[in-house]
C-alpha cells in the first residue's frame, strides 16, 4: 500500500489536463480502504473513479483515493431476472458487455459510456432513453469518518436527471464500494425510442434487435458524434439539458420559434442545450487550446495543453452567451474540482 506523494492525475482525467494530487492512493480492497482512511482521519479525502466527469481546475490538495475494487458476481436469479453484484472499480462498459454475452439485459442503451461502476449511481448516468436508475437495485457505501458500511436502496438515492443523493445531501460523506443491479434475462424491454438508434438499425436491416444489435448500434452512433477521449481530451457532455417550466418556456418559445424542445411532463419541457450553445455560434469554436466540439456543440474539449482553468473559462463565457441570447440558465454536467 504505497501512497504516491505530488503525483500527476494527467492519465486520470479523460480531459488530458495536467494536475497534481497532493497524495494519490489505489485501493483494491475493502479493508485497506478504511486502514487507508483512519491513518489519514484528519485529511482531506478526494473520490477518484475514471476520471471522465470531472475538470481539474487545480492541484487536489487532499489526499486522493482511486478506487481500484473489482470483482462481478451473479448473486440471485428468477425464470425472468437476474441480480449482479459489481465491484465499484470495474470499468462500466466491460460490465455492460459483459451482461450482453450473458443474454442479461438493460444496460444495452449505455453501452461506451466511460467511467468506472462506483460513479454510475452518483449522477444517474443515462443514454438513449436509459438511465441507470432504471437497472439499480441498491449500492454499499463506506462512511468516510465513521467508516461504517450502509446499504442505500434505489428509494434513497433520490435518482434525478443526472442527480442522485450522492451529489446533493451527502456529498463527499460515503464511497459507494459496489452495486446491485437487476437485469433481464428474457423478454427484454428494447429501447428504441431514439431515432439515432433506429436509422442505425434500419442501415443494417434489423428488424427485431437484440441487445448486442442495441449496443452496436449506440457505440456507432456514438463513435460517430463524440470525441475519443484517448484522441482529444474531453468529458463528455459538460451541461445539462435545462428542464424549464411550461409556463417560463412559454414567452422564449414566443421569440424563438425554431427552438427545439422535448415535453417530460405536464409541467415541463427539456431544452437541447447542444442546441442552444449551436445557436449561440459556438459549435467547432477555438480559444488557444480548449475549444467547442465540432460536431457536438455539447461537448468542450481540450486540443492538447489546456488548463483546466481555460476549459472552464470557455464553459462561462458558453453559459453566459446562451443566457444573454435565451434568458435560459445551462448547467454543468461536470464535476468542475
Ligand atoms: C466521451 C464521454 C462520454 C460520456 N457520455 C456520458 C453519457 O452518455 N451519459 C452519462 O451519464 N455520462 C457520460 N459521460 C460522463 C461519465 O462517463 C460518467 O459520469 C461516469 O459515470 C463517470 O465515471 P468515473 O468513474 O469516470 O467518475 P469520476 O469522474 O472519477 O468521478 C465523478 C464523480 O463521482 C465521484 N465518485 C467517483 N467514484 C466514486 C465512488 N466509488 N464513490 C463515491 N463517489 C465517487 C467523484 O468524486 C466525482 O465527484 C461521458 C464522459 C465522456 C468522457
Amino acid at each position: 500500500m504505497e501512497i504516491l506523494q505530488n503525483y500527476s492525475l494527467k492519465k486520470y482525467n479523460t480531459f488530458g489536463i495536467e494536475a497534481y494530487a497532493k497524495q494519490f492512493i489505489a485501493v483494491q480492497s475493502i479493508p485497506e480502504l478504511i486502514n487507508i482512511l483512519k491513518l489519514h482521519a484528519f485529511e482531506k479525502k478526494f473520490i477518484l473513479g475514471g476520471g471522465s466527469n470531472m475538470l481539474l481546475t487545480k492541484d487536489i490538495d487532499a489526499l486522493v483515493i482511486h478506487i481500484d475494487l473489482h470483482g462481478k458476481k451473479i448473486i440471485k436469479q428468477d425464470n425472468n431476472f437476474v441480480w449482479v453484484e459489481s465491484q465499484a472499480g470495474e470499468n462500466w462498459h466491460e460490465l455492460v458487455l459483459w451482461a450482453i454475452a450473458q443474454n442479461f439485459g438493460g444496460f444495452e442503451n449505455m453501452s461506451l459510456i466511460p467511467g468506472n461502476v462506483g460513479a454510475t449511481p452518483v449522477q444517474n448516468i443515462g443514454a438513449y432513453g436509459t438511465e441507470i436508475k432504471d437497472t439499480f437495485v441498491s449500492c454499499e457505501a463506506l462512511h468516510i469518518d465513521n467508516y461504517k458500511i450502509k446499504t442505500f436502496l434505489k428509494e434513497e438515492c433520490q435518482f434525478g436527471y443526472r442527480e442522485s443523493v450522492f451529489k446533493n445531501e451527502i456529498k463527499d460523506k460515503y464511497i459507494i464500494t459496489s452495486v446491485i443491479f437487476k437485469l433481464t434475462r428474457k423478454n427484454h424491454k428494447i429501447n428504441v425510442s431514439y431515432g439515432d438508434i433506429q436509422a442505425e438499425l434500419a442501415k443494417k436491416n434489423i428488424d427485431i434487435p437484440s441487445l448486442i444489435d442495441i449496443s452496436n448500434a449506440v457505440i456507432a452512433i456514438r463513435k460517430s458524434k463524440l470525441p475519443d477521449p484517448k484522441v482529444l481530451g474531453n468529458s463528455g457532455s459538460f451541461f445539462k439539458n435545462p428542464i424549464l417550466l411550461k409556463s417560463e418556456f412559454e414567452p422564449i418559445f414566443k421569440k424563438f420559434p425554431e427552438m427545439k424542445f422535448y415535453e417530460i411532463s405536464e409541467t415541463q419541457v427539456k431544452v437541447p442545450a447542444g442546441w442552444l450553445i449551436e445557436q449561440a455560434g459556438f459549435k467547432g469554436k477555438r480559444f488557444g487550446d480548449a475549444g467547442i466540439h465540432k460536431n457536438q456543440a455539447l461537448v468542450i474539449v481540450n486540443y492538447g495543453n489546456a488548463t483546466g482553468q481555460e476549459i472552464l473559462n470557455v464553459s462561462k463565457d458558453v453559459q453566459r452567451t446562451v443566457f444573454e441570447k435565451f434568458g435560459i440558465s445551462i448547467e454543468a454536467e461536470v464535476n468542475v474540482i
